[in-house]
């Protein structure tokens, strides 16, 4: 992702990557108190377009807000400023990653310096393929009482490589993550759905990071008449289930071939998931795709 000459804005100024630099000192860097989003942008029907900016600069700014992070860029600013990173990178298909961090300060209070970095790689459009092996990891997620869950910052992604090199290391391709009640959460990156009899379940929120793809798949639910549930979870279900699938911005619609080795009822291209994952795709392109119709 990283190449020196691409172009990234930091504080005001569109920079080569190569020549901006950061303080050794930063609050960011030694606690990882800082917050970022995860974004992408599509080469669609209508142009380059940037899906969902609105709700994941409302995410970055609330993520701000829940840990006292002091932050006054607008959504509309923010907005503009990322388009005119793709502009000037060129890019198309690209994923974005804004990342609010804190200057230096070597104690425990609110920052007293605050910087705003935006950065873009191209990235192909789509990854969906592939289908995953999961390992039920042995990292919980963490306490939302003892970190705000709902905001995405730095800190909590040690949790999210934990598990997922404990996942690779056993041989599978990604972690399924369990809540500290036992009841499954989500990916170290994504949310996740199961499927059982024509419904879909997923975790309800209050232990995971509410994902702006879990909305959508939600929201495609609605537009497809499929039934969805949000619930707790116990792991025992989901060695019955039908199939499964992650959901996120860099993921998109990812399906699962197995968890801990138990592979599902039907095979993937005959699931719920499959059916989303197109209308997904449709969605992000701004195609149509009311003319799904499901039997
Ligand atoms: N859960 C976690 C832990 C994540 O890091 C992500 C990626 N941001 C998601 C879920 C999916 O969220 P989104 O759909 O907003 O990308």
């Amino acid at each position: 992702y990283y190449n020196s000459e691409s172009i990234l804005f930091l504080n005001g100024k569109y920079v080569k990557a190569s020549e901006a630099s950061t303080d050794l000192y930063s609050q960011t860097l030694h606690y990882g108190y800082g917050v970022f989003e995860g974004i992408r942008a599509y080469q669609t029907v209508n142009g380059v377009k940037i899906f969902k900016s609105e709700e994941h600069y409302k995410r970055l700014k609330k993520s701000c807000e829940l840990v006292n992070i002091p932050f006054s860029y607008t959504v509309e600013e923010l907005e503009q400023i990322t388009y005119q990173v793709l502009r000037r990178n060129n890019f198309a298909d690209a994923y974005i990653r804004p990342l609010v961090y804190c200057g230096p300060n070597m104690s425990l209070t609110s920052p007293k310096e605050v910087s705003l970095m935006i950065c873009a790689w191209e990235w192909g459009k789509y990854l969906g393929d592939q289908l995953l092996r999961l390992s039920i990891s042995s990292y919980q997620r963490p306490n939302p009482k003892s970190i705000r869950i709902e905001a995405k910052v730095s800190g909590h992604y040690v949790n999210s490589i934990l598990a997922t090199s404990e996942a690779k290391q056993r041989g599978f391709d990604e972690a399924l993550m369990l809540d500290m009640e036992g009841n499954v959460a989500e990916g170290p990156g994504a949310n996740f759905f199961y499927e059982k009899d024509g419904a879909l379940f997923t975790p309800s929120l209050g232990h995971i990071l509410p994902g702006i793809t879990r909305h959508t798949v939600l929201q495609i639910c609605k537009e497809l008449d499929i039934p969805v549930v949000e619930k707790k979870i116990n792991p025992e279900e989901l060695f019955e289930a039908d199939g499964a699938f992650y959901c996120g911005t860099a993921a998109e619609v990812a399906g699962i071939e197995s968890i801990e080795g138990h592979t599902f009822n039907k095979h993937w291209k005959n699931t719920l998931g499959a059916i989303i994952q197109e209308a997904y795709k449709s969605l992000v392109l701004e195609k149509s795709y009311s003319s799904y119709i499901i039997v």
